[in-house]
């Protein structure tokens, strides 16, 4: 195996620090025969045999109040590094010795879950993670996030909400700087479980975990999209007008997330219509343009649909809105025109291809979809759609 060079140079650190500690507490009687164990270590350092020198590191310092420091601080940087099995093997080595105090215990407790979850395995990470819970205080605010984290990632969506609902009682109101974005994470957790249902096609199942995803997220787009889908589902076209009318009158910019179920929920073309027209009008989107130019057109108003949308792009020039222009004009074109547009139509199209259309505001991830999860961050409802010149 390759030396790390920073891992060489971090346990040469340790080391020293630990060998100038041992020098100091053991005083000059006990070893002046013979070496100090930790010279080994730094011998197998010098030979670049790293994981000689890890297991000599382990074996030859003990682990006592004023060297755990020394071993947390290497099992973190090792797990850091992406060396988790070494990371494991120096937090068990803690908890193998007598004589910790019980928080000592819970903080190893904890470096270790976060090993586990590291190494992808969940299960250990959850049980040692629950190990620290009855630790209380700071310990077990950590170990419900930690929790929280691993149910999150396997997506075992109930325990996440009971975690979160323990975490969040724990918390004093204006203490907790993530309390919004636990509040997301948890809307989205029954999201998930409404839109389990609604695979199912458990349809009605879907409103319980609806309202609750509503209490902790007032105004979520994804619980508008499952309301308007649950009441078309239940055939309540009705119902479905008033939730998505309410949620777009309160929250404009969030029409072109609901184009494709909205469309449903209009029982007249005009209406739907009037409905883009009026987006339009409170805030521009080409996907919404887009809509109300083909609306135009199935009525026979191309020339409408023209003069709409070009004078739009006049307003909100964008690449989306000159390709959305360029669509309509191709098909009037005749002759060197048609083919001049055509033309410039791959170009643009080559221009705009694999251009992000969405962006997370959290870890600046960029994709082509709307993911309610950030792929990057794993952040929930951070992912928004790109707006100006390059976007919608
Ligand atoms: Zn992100």
């Amino acid at each position: 195996m390759s030396p790390n060079p920073w891992l060489l140079f971090c346990l040469l650190l340790a080391a020293i620090a630990a060998g100038w500690w041992l020098g100091r507490r053991q005083g000059k009687g006990r070893f002046r025969n013979k070496p100090l164990p930790v010279s080994e270590s730094l011998s197998f350092l010098l030979k670049d045999q790293a994981d000689a020198a890890i297991e000599s590191f382990i074996q030859s310092l003990d682990v006592r109040p004023a060297t755990l420091e020394i071993h947390l601080a290497l099992g973190t940087l090792l797990r850091r590094r992406g060396e988790v099995d070494r990371a494991i093997r120096i937090h068990q080595n803690i908890l193998e010795r007598k004589g910790l105090e019980a928080a000592q215990c819970a903080m190893v407790q904890l470096e270790l879950g976060r090993d586990y979850a590291a190494a992808g395995w969940l299960d250990r990470a959850e049980r040692m993670f629950q190990t620290v819970l009855p630790a209380g205080g700071p310990f077990e605010e950590v170990a419900l996030q930690q929790l929280l984290e691993v149910y999150d990632c396997s997506h075992e969506w109930e325990k996440a909400i009971a975690t979160g609902e323990r975490w969040l009682s724990l918390q004093r109101v204006g203490q907790f700087q993530g309390r919004e974005k636990l509040a997301t994470a948890m809307s989205h957790y029954f999201c998930e479980l409404a839109a389990i249902e609604q695979s199912a096609g458990r349809i009605a199942a879907m409103q319980p975990h609806l309202e609750q995803a509503s209490r902790f997220a007032p105004g979520s787009l994804r619980v508008c999209r499952l309301q308007v889908q649950m009441a078309l589902g239940l055939g309540d076209t009705g119902k479905a007008l008033k939730v998505f009318r309410k949620h777009v009158l309160e929250y404009p910019a969030s029409l072109p997330e609901l184009l494709d179920v909205a469309e449903r929920v209009f029982r007249s073309r005009a209406a739907w219509m009037d409905c883009l027209q009026e987006g339009l009008s409170r805030g521009f989107s080409v996907r919404v343009l887009n809509a109300l130019a083909q609306a135009l057109i199935a009525e026979g108003r191309q020339e409408e649909a023209l003069a709409l949308v070009t004078e739009q792009v006049r307003r909100y020039p964008g690449l989306q809105g000159v390709r959305a222009l360029l669509g309509l004009h191709l098909p009037l074109a005749s002759g060197q025109a048609q083919e001049h547009l055509q033309v410039l139509s791959v170009l643009l199209e080559r221009l705009i291809q694999n251009r992000p259309v969405y962006h997370c505001s959290e870890c600046g991830f960029h994709g082509q979809y709307l993911h309610w999860q950030c792929p990057g961050c794993k952040a929930w409802g951070s992912v928004n759609r790109i707006q100006g010149i390059e976007g919608d």
